[in-house]
């Protein structure tokens, strides 16, 4: 590729509303234009870029036993009806009426699509298992549509979908699919981790997100420093320890006149916070008009140096939010004030108790009384204690809870691609079964695994820059090599470059021959701005002594190669980076 002819318009200053760094590389490089909010052109060096990305997503997932198909971004309501999906979805789905009046809507995702085909196809357990994807446009009116490619309203989509005869067979095939994942996103150089993920309101399945580590990601991944523990927030658990074993002489109250805060009370009754036993008034239908109502208010148990994770609470007790409780609230449902509140004597209220309660001997708490702790508090002697629930917050620093020795550290994530185990949700409602060896009707057992092509391309830009611009994991850059001729003025210099620029082609180097009228300086500048992995320069001094300049724009030093042996050279560092050809 000659950029005196590509297209390729690259911007000297940074664009206004460009808020992260890729997205500002991507509109300098010339990769990205925008045509209306979250809606984007990929121009020429997006597209070789996006298309490489694809070309790793399906070879993986054809070796992986995957067939990709093509289904159409326009789909008919009737679908979405008969999923309930219809109603539900919400305003990201982008709905509209054909000229008969008839409803339909953009695709934001295919399951009701493929549920309808393979219901359609597929009669017989023989015929099973069947795992189908396909790399296709979506849309979804998101509400923030922000940072270029990472969250568009229209984006490239990898979307997969298996059917097989049980939950066993499921599983595998979801097993399969991580595997795949992680090969994938190896193959394209990111720093990622595999995490739990929260499934919602899916009860009884599993989900695993992979999430590239990058300071602008939108979610916290928990993960171990030594083993492959991680995990969302939402579901990160701790090894906490219990304190030291006591006896737990008869409980008592004392007067703590003005002390409520954990570590003031702690220090006033010469213990450690995680021998206190916060009471914690949760309002679990926040905002609503409903009449006061105490079945609406919870109060949670939780170890004085440990937080109550909010979303494992609303997962608990079903309710899409959750908030603390007023002020007026706990003082009207304990009889004392904030910061007072404890389990003993607790009535007429649902009390939850998380895990780290069970463990607390010679236990302190707040008395339900102005001013006032109990001291020599044992759980289940004092107060009930029934089945407790995780609802502990991890903390960076925390033990693992997986391996021994590992702590938690805690950084920013960018979900990039998601495996999901959807168990029966659609072929359940959407009445598509197939017959099992005895002859009978049973519904498929589904999962669905998507990656987001652009986001992925971005994230790896998050992940891989400097200040000068793009540094270009080889896989998936969208060419190898850029030779920039430093002087066009220079006839035996040009006529060198166009010897190099056709030996490198030959060895099959993907090449921008930089051939602008440009000074040396600008050239250098958009070289490392458009970031291609190896950097080629060719000037009259190297000519003299027949040799070219070649470095990896990734660092490191540079190397001087003989003019003759520089395609070879060049070819030899691609190899070994894990660069391939683009697809003609
Ligand atoms: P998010 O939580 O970020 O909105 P999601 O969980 O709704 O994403 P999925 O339904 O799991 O997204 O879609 C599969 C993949 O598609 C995501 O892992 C992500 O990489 C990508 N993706 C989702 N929404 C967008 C978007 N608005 N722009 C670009 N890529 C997206
Ligand atoms: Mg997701």
């Amino acid at each position: 590729m000659r950029f005196s002819q590509a297209f390729i318009p690259t911007l000297r200053d940074n664009p206004a509303d460009a808020e992260v760094v890729s997205h500002r590389l991507m509109l300098r490089a010339g990769m990205i234009r925008k045509v209306a909010a979250g809606i984007y052109t990929y121009l020429p060096l997006a597209w070789r870029s996006l298309r490489k990305v694809e070309a790793i997503i399906r070879e993986e997932m054809d070796a992986a036993g995957a067939q990709e198909l093509r289904m159409p971004g326009v789909q008919p309501a009737e679908l979405w009806h008969e999923s309930g999906r219809w109603e539900v979805y919400g305003r990201e789905l982008l709905r509209l009426k054909d000229r008969h009046e008839r409803d339909f809507c953009l695709g934001p995702t295919h399951e009701e699509v493929i549920t309808d085909l393979v219901r359609g196809e597929v009669r017989s357990y023989k015929q099973l298992p069947l795992n189908l994807y396909q790399v296709q446009t979506k849309f979804r009116d998101e509400i923030r549509p922000r940072f270029g490619l990472m969250r568009g309203r229209e984006f490239l989509m990898k979307d997969g979908y298996s059917f097989d005869a049980d939950e066993t067979g499921a599983e595998a095939t979801y097993r399969r699919m991580e595997a795949a994942y992680h090969k994938i996103f190896g193959r394209m150089g990111l720093n990622f981790r595999a995490v739990e993920a929260d499934t919602g309101q899916i009860g009884g399945s599993f989900s695993h997100e992979f999430m590239v580590l990058a300071d602008t990601g939108e979610d916290d991944v928990v993960y171990c420093d030594s083993c492959d523990y991680a995990a969302n927030r939402e579901k990160a658990t701790a090894k906490v320890a219990a304190p030291e074993k006591r006896e737990t002489p008869d409980m008592e109250q004392v007067a703590t006149p003005g002390v409520s805060a954990v570590d003031e009370v702690a220090g006033f009754l010469k213990t450690t916070p995680d021998r206190l036993i916060k009471t914690l008034l949760f309002d679990s239908s926040p905002g609503s008009s409903f009449d006061y109502n105490k079945t609406r208010y919870v109060a949670v148990l939780i170890r004085g140096d440990r937080e109550v994770n909010p979303i494992k609470l609303g997962n608990h007790l079903g309710s899409a939010e959750v908030a603390l409780a007023s002020d007026a609230v706990v003082e009207e449902l304990t009889g004392a004030p904030l910061g007072f509140s404890g389990p003993v004597g607790l009535t007429g209220l649902r009390v939850i108790a998380d895990a780290t309660v069970a463990g607390v001997t010679d236990g302190v708490t707040g008395a339900n009384a102005a001013d006032a702790h109990l001291v020599h508090v044992l759980p289940g002697r004092d107060f009930p204690l029934g089945d407790t629930v995780d609802l502990d917050s991890a903390q960076a620093g925390d033990a693992c809870p997986r391996c021994d020795g590992g702590h938690l550290a805690i950084r920013r994530g960018i979900e990039v691609g998601q495996v999901f185990m959807l168990g029966t949700k659609y072929s359940g409602v959407m009445n598509a079964t197939f017959l099992d060896p005895e002859g009978k009707a049973r519904p498929f057992v589904m999962g669905c695994y998507g990656i987001g092509v652009g986001r992925t391309l971005a994230a790896a830009i998050e992940q891989n820059h400097d200040d000068k611009g793009i540094v270009w994991p080889m896989p998936i850059a969208p060419l190898h090599a850029d030779l920039v001729v430093m002087n066009m003025k220079s006839e035996a210099l040009v006529a060198a470059a166009e010897d190099l620029y056709r030996d490198l082609n030959a060895a099959g180097v993907e090449v921008l021959l930089d051939d602008r009228p440009e000074r040396a300086g600008v050239k250098l500048n958009d070289a490392e701005l458009l970031g291609l992995p190896i950097l080629i320069l060719l000037g009259d001094r190297g000519l003299a002594k027949g040799v070219v300049e070649v470095r990896a724009r990734a660092g490191g030093e540079t190397r001087e190669v003989p003019l003759g042996e520089a395609a070879d050279a060049v070819r030899a560092m691609v190899e070994a980076a894990g660069g391939s050809a683009i697809g003609r």
